[in-house]
């Protein structure tokens, strides 16, 4: 699979800044059709090494970023490795399930993501790549006849706009910094359950991004405030910008408050 958009954000080296990939598809779409601007000083978003292109599509939101030479990746960075297939993203959650590991997993996910923010802020370098490939969250090994081979859990920022008929196909790690809502509902048989709103900044507007059934889960938000969230699961195929927890487990949410 070439044509895929494991490249969520790119470092754009001009302004010295971590971008998400919808800042060059707008780009390109409303204002400079060839991103001179960008063109070139596009690197990966992790290790900022892998110089990168961007491969403009007219439907769906299947515009994406790839890297002309998967080689050059930082040996450290999780972007040269392959998807793992919803199969394999499965298995790790059921192993994890088992020894209770989902939440610790998530939180490490939830403190990459703390500090990656904390970096761009500074302009440093030093921790935006991980520390090495055994502790990385994404990092996982899969079983082959002749061994293991390593891979890395998909994920899908949730600034970027979905194409909600691919996307559909696979399970995702979703991340993002965000705004909550929650609305509580009644159903047609008495039962009370939640759905969490969840919201992402869009030419400094906050835009409706994403809904979870969180059934009788009330989450306690604050709707002014921003948090860095992390959900396991897919888009539903039918209804936009709804998010089905992986094997519908209530716990495969985490978010925790931004500063
Ligand atoms: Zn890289």
């Amino acid at each position: 699979m070439t044509e895929n958009n494991k490249f969520q954000e790119f470092y754009f080296k001009t302004e010295d800044r971590l971008l998400p990939l919808q800042v060059i598809v707008d780009y390109t779409k409303y204002r400079d059709k060839s991103f001179t601007y960008y063109r070139g000083e596009m690197y990966c978003g992790e290790c900022r090494e892998a110089k990168l292109n961007f491969t403009q599509r007219n439907s769906g939101n299947s515009s994406y970023l790839n890297a002309y030479d998967n080689n050059s990746h930082d040996p450290n960075c999780t972007l040269k490795y392959d998807d793992a297939t919803k199969k394999e993203f499965i298995g790790v959650y059921k192993e994890m399930k088992d020894s209770k590991k989902i939440e610790s997993f998530l939180h490490s996910i939830l403190v990459q993501e703390i500090k990656k923010h904390i970096d761009s802020k500074n302009n440093e370098k030093s921790t935006l790549s991980p520390s090495t490939l055994a502790t990385n969250p994404y990092i996982i090994k899969t079983k082959t006849n002749s061994g293991t081979r390593t891979k890395r859990l998909p994920r899908k920022l949730l600034t970027n706009e979905f194409n909600q008929q691919r996307d559909s196909d696979s399970i995702y790690v979703f991340y993002g910094k965000v705004r909550l809502e929650v609305k509580t509902k009644i159903s047609k048989k008495d039962f009370t359950y939640h759905i969490l709103f969840i919201k992402v900044k869009k030419d400094e507007k906050w835009i409706n991004r994403a809904t979870v059934y969180r059934h009788n889960k009330l989450d306690i938000v604050d709707p002014e405030k921003e948090y860095h969230l992390v959900v396991l699961g897919s888009l539903d195929s039918k209804y936009k910008g709804q998010i089905n927890l992986l094997k519908k487990d209530q716990s495969v949410l985490e978010y925790i408050e931004a500063n």
